[in-house]
């Protein structure tokens, strides 16, 4: 198990590219455009767009349920749903790595152990700051909260507009998608279901 991870990593450094060679890639794509890369409102662009990439997918780096390892037993017999609504949410679609932008909302039902409200919009940064599907992303999110808090059960829905159907492509301005995934409780007992949908759409 240890060789196998200690391996992964080795790959990982092999598969490093250097800042100077994204950037790189960026001015062969502001060339490809038809633009010269060296005129001087464009010169120091590559350096900003791979500043900003670094923001956009910082994710990678970091682990969620190490946010939500600090959790809170003394919930004094609070057994009902705790529900985070209306976290934005800034992600980028892996088929194009356009951005999808909208909100999410997050339900649990705790066993014996809350967390701090901010830790699930943590998770939710965390997960969206690479590239994703909104599929994918529900999951993730869903995923990491049960097994983190071993809650009752997790719902979380997201609704997002993809800047890759809004500003190419079929051009729907308006549409979004909305994603659901259910666990646990929330998944089984369709009246809990039901109520998280009433509060969220409240
Ligand atoms: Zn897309």
């Amino acid at each position: 198990m240890k060789l196998v991870k200690d391996t992964d990593q080795i790959q990982k450094k092999e598969n490093e590219v250097s800042d100077e060679k994204a950037e790189e890639a960026i001015r062969t794509i502001i060339r490809w455009i038809g633009e010269d890369s060296e005129r001087e409102g464009l010169a120091s662009t590559p350096k900003r767009v791979i500043k900003a990439f670094k923001e956009y997918f910082k994710g990678y780096t970091q682990d969620p349920s190490k946010f939500l390892s600090k959790t809170f037993t003394e919930v004094e017999g609070y057994d009902d749903m705790v529900i985070e609504k209306n976290i934005s949410i800034q992600s980028h679609c892996e088929h194009h790595m356009a951005p999808m932008l909208g909100v999410v909302h997050i339900a649990y039902l705790p066993k014996d152990k809350v967390v701090g409200l901010s830790k699930l919009a943590r998770t939710v940064e965390i997960f969206s700051k690479r590239l994703q599907t909104q599929e994918r992303l529900t999951m993730q999110i869903a995923k990491t909260i049960m097994s983190s808090l071993d809650a009752k059960g997790v719902a979380v829905t997201i609704d997002a507009a993809h800047q890759c159907m809004t500003m190419r492509g079929v051009k729907k301005e308006k549409s979004t998608t909305v994603t659901n995934y259910f666990l646990g409780k929330f998944k089984d007992d369709l009246s809990y279901q039901n109520r998280y949908l009433r509060y969220i759409t409240k």
